[in-house]
């Protein structure tokens, strides 16, 4: 079984993904990770990667698309199925992507969408609250989950602090940057019917319960991966 999982910053995506390559068997696979690998790995292509990084430039889409479609052929090729997060980043690099699955004589089985009201996520990221002490954990939310002194961390006593990126602007121009760079592709996955959106304002056992659910009703593989 291959996926595709979308959602926006603060939607919990990483938590899910997590879940989902648990439950279905699947490799998790981001952008990063796999140039990071390829240029770990030595591969020709990553050579490329890393000596384009260390000039401080950006890694071309042919490029990473050489190392996604490498990793692709790979993994298939092992039997496995993927979970892909953070990619396809856009229309291009979707097609691309079905390219590759249909040259390692695969598909993808499903596309997971956590929706989130965006003024929960304002709420979300815009009111955390973070411990200023290296190495305390200390995380608090002033409306889902405060800490007991206003401003002052529960497990250590250390002021509490509002990251600078974690600001209303900031996140809407993130959100507006997701948004306009998914749509395309979600279109193009909604017009193959293999989109399921789930709404990402729940408890986490719940959004994981209906992505579960949505994700075994659309694979067809009959391989029992989605069992
Ligand atoms: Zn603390």
């Amino acid at each position: 079984m291959n996926c595709v999982i979308f959602g926006a910053p603060g939607s919990g995506k990483g938590t899910q993904a997590a879940a989902l390559c648990e439950a279905f068997q699947m490799v998790h696979v981001s952008t990063g990770d796999m140039l990071r690998e390829a240029v770990r790995n030595g591969t020709e292509l990553g050579k490329k990667a890393q000596a384009l990084m260390a000039d401080g430039k950006l890694v071309p889409d042919e490029l990473v698309g050489g190392i996604v479609r490498e990793k692709i052929l790979n993994l298939v090729g092992q039997g496995k199925g993927i979970l892909f997060d953070g990619y396809p980043r856009n229309l291009d690099q979707a097609k691309f992507l079905d390219a590759c699955l249909t040259e390692a004589g695969s598909q993808i089985d499903a596309v997971a969408v956590l929706d989130l009201d965006p003024a929960v996520l304002v709420k979300r990221i815009c009111g955390r609250r973070l411990c200023t002490k290296p190495g305390c954990t200390g995380a608090f939310n002033i409306h889902f989950m405060p800490s007991k002194q206003e401003g002052v961390c529960d497990l250590c006593g250390s002021p509490l602090q509002q990251r600078k990126d974690d600001n209303e602007e900031t996140l809407k121009e993130r959100l507006a940057v997701y948004n306009s760079q998914s749509l395309p592709s979600l279109e193009y996955y909604d017009q193959k019917d293999l989109l399921i959106r789930v709404n990402a304002d729940d408890k986490v056992e719940s959004v994981r319960a209906a992505l579960l659910g949505g994700i075994r009703a659309k694979c067809g593989c009959n391989k029992g991966c989605c069992a």
